[in-house]
């Protein structure tokens, strides 16, 4: 039997829940590759290696040295440039490749979503005056909230914000998904929080703010993704299993 080599960009709940569904199989031999921008990472069910690879080219380079037959881009919909990387990296290499990406969540009666581009923007369209935001976008892009400091934030990431916001009225939360209706309602009221500043995540780990805010008739700043991936992709743990049973099978 021949073992394949699979080299799994995380960082995501869905690429844990492969993880998981691929340790244990004899068939697979699965690293799994994390930014570093979390303090204290998940454990993990497979072998796990930090930090970046240098761009296109340093990804290309450990997918060849390590003799790598897949490379499955399992990061955050919003983790852009490692995408990027990931589609060029295999481009010219006999590395086959998959992304697995969760699908955007679509707006259901009773929300009231305005779509903005990045965060800047969506700092923006909470307006001139005064109000109550819940930013919940994680820790890296925080700190444009300090170009309207006219409001009170709520922010939440999974470790401080770094260094510390340069608002007046801010409150931090640290606590990491998945996130249950219940507390987040009761957090929205709790704050009295008239807006919300989101990404399209997808999954169910974050939704439950949306759903609060849906019940509440909160509106909600929602940041669009940027692009699609380059690479195939599925949106599912089951999908990936089978696109991995598909491209192995003739071997
Ligand atoms: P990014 O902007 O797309 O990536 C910036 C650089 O970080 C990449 O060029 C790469 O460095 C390195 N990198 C990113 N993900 C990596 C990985 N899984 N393994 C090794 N290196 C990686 O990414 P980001 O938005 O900063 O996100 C970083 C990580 O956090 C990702 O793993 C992502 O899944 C996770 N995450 C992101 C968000 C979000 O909203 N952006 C939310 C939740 C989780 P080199 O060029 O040196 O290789």
């Amino acid at each position: 039997m021949d073992i394949i080599r699979i080299l799994m960009l995380g960082g995501t709940s869905e690429a844990s829940a492969l993880a998981e569904a691929l340790a244990g199989n004899p068939r697979f031999d699965v690293l799994l590759s994390l930014a570093g921008r979390t303090v204290k990472p998940s454990a993990q069910p497979v072998p796990v290696r930090i930090g970046g690879f240098g761009g296109a080219q340093g990804l290309a380079t450990f997918l060849q040295d390590g003799c790598f037959d897949l490379l499955i881009d399992a990061t955050h919909p919003y983790a852009v440039n490692i995408s990027s990387n990931a589609a060029e990296a295999v481009l010219h290499s006999k590395t086959r490749a998959f992304g697995l990406r969760r699908e955007a969540w679509k707006p259901e009666a009773g929300d009231n979503w305005q779509a903005v581009p990045d965060v800047p923007h969506a700092i923006a369209a909470l307006g001139p005056a005064s109000r109550r935001v819940f930013l919940a976008i994680g820790r890296q892009e925080a700190h444009n909230a300090e170009a309207a400091p006219q409001h009170f934030y709520l922010v939440r990431s999974v470790d401080p914000v770094d260094p510390p916001l340069a608002l007046p009225f801010v409150e931090t939360i640290l606590d990491r998904g998945p996130f249950e209706v219940e507390r987040e309602l009761e957090l929205l009221t709790t704050r009295r929080i008239d807006a919300i500043i989101a990404k399209n995540s997808g999954g169910s780990a974050t939704y439950a703010k949306i759903e609060a805010a849906r019940r509440l008739a909160l509106p909600v700043v929602m940041i669009e993704r940027a692009s699609a991936s380059a690479l195939p992709t599925v949106s599912n743990v089951s999908e990936a299993l089978a696109a991995i049973d598909h491209l192995f099978t003739l071997r």
